[in-house]
């Protein structure tokens, strides 16, 4: 049996690594812990930025998930400002930008993702990225009723952002490569069922091509982007929402494979949240989501699993997006499917993904909470499950 750790350090204060600090305090742990975040602010909701922080419904501080007295109380030592820029599994040590450097003997790497940035060009002035409030912040200050806003990609933070600016009055564009929006997630006939909502609202869609480059005014600041189709769209602020990498450098790679309980392949080190790509039992296969609630149930998973309270994180996916006065909400995972039925009065829609054999593999709702716990029993009694898990694989691949 492994010894119970007596110092933990964990690595990245977003939500799973808050998840993961609350967890281990609440289910007894009473020695050293240690979160450390390189943004200024107190953990806080993510979501909330491309929707209500961006719309001025909510203030900064009304996003924090946690006050100060409660790292206080929790006795969590919060080091805030501060990157951790190397770690040593051999020697179980971690690396501060200040220059500090902790001891642990269980390392919880939350380190999240990033902006995927365009490459080969130049972002002028006015050209925005959205993961941090620091980054919202500057996107808010810039939305201004009747300017001209254009979001690089129709994924979900392009379309949340798009709508969001809509209801501030903005002008908006959106251009998108694929042939739909959320076509990759969603699928074409879905993607071509929001397209149609976004240009009811107003935006104009411009699907099949892509940005090649950022056009400047005199004053050096953004005038225009310029497409592939050789057209262009005049604004005076853009957002490029292209996706996320998932920040895994400390160990290495840029995600960070586990067993369902969060484990890595180093011992006493585990990772949660963005970071990872965890095993999935009942898909059988590894899967990185980007989503809020998978990052807290991975933490909450990954701190039982350190006190020796074994956990596996395998609940039916989930997550939702707000646009365009639609509430979307996705259970379950499908990368590919056989066939889909969808069930659309207008206002509101359903959608089930369904395998070859006409097995639920995900379900999107829009509008139709009510829909959801059903979905979920439907999905959790269908899912495949195998009790391998990555490590036994390796084990039994080495024997
Ligand atoms: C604009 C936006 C809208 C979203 N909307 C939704 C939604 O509607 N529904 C949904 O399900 N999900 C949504 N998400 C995704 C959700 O926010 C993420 O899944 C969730 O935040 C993941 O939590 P995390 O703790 O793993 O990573 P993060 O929240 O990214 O936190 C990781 C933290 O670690 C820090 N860090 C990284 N490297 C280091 C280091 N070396 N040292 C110290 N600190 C470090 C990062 O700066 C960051 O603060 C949205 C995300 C964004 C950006």
């Amino acid at each position: 049996m492994t010894r119970r750790p007596e110092n933990i350090v964990v690595v990245g204060a977003g939500l799973a690594g808050l998840r993961s600090a609350e967890t281990l305090r609440a289910r007894g742990f009473d020695g050293r812990l240690t979160l450390v975040g390189d943004e200024t602010h107190l953990p806080y909701e993510r979501p909330a930025l491309s929707k209500e922080l961006l719309a001025g419904k909510r203030s900064p501080e009304q996003l924090a998930l946690r006050q100060p007295e409660f790292f206080r109380e929790q006795q969590i030592e919060l080091l805030l400002g501060r990157r951790v820029e190397k770690v040593s599994p051999k020697h179980r040590t971690a690396l501060l930008s200040d220059g500090r450097e902790l001891l642990w003997d269980a390392l919880v790497i939350a380190t999240g993702a990033r902006a995927r940035r365009m490459r080969g060009v130049e972002t002028p002035p006015g050209v925005h990225y959205l993961r941090t409030l620091s980054d919202a912040l500057a996107l808010r200050s810039e939305l201004v009723r009747g300017k001209r806003l254009a979001v690089v990609g129709a994924g979900f933070i392009g379309a949340e952002v798009a709508s969001t600016a809509v209801a501030l009055g903005l002008d908006v564009s959106v251009v998108e490569p694929l042939a739909a929006p959320l076509e990759r997630v969603l699928g074409t006939e879905i993607g071509m069922l929001l397209a149609e909502r976004y240009r009811a609202q107003g935006v104009d869609l411009r699907l099949g091509t892509g940005v090649t480059d950022f056009a400047c005014g005199p004053d050096g600041r953004l005038r225009a982007l310029e497409l592939s189709d050789g057209s262009e769209i005049v604004c005076d602020v853009a957002v490029v929402g292209i996706g996320a990498e998932p920040a895994g450098e400390l160990l290495g790679a840029p995600a960070i494979e586990t067993d369902a309980s969060g484990r890595t392949e180093h011992e006493g080190i585990y990772a949660c949240g963005d970071v990872a790509s965890s095993w999935r039992p009942s898909l059988g296969r590894h899967l990185r989501m980007e989503h809020w609630t998978s990052a807290a149930g991975q933490a909450a998973a990954v701190a039982r699993t350190i006190l020796g309270e074994e956990s596996v994180h395998d609940d039916v996916p989930f997550f939702w997006s707000d646009q365009f006065g639609l509430r979307l909400q996705y259970v379950g995972f499908a990368s590919e499917w056989a066939s889909i039925d969808v069930e659309d009065d207008g206002d509101t829609f359903s959608v089930r993904y369904l395998g070859e054999d006409e097995r639920l593999l995900a379900a999107l709702v829009a509008n139709r909470p009510g829909e959801l716990a059903g979905l979920r029993r439907e999905l959790a009694a269908s899912a495949v499950v195998s009790h391998t898990t990555s490590r036994d694989e390796r084990e039994l691949e080495a024997v």
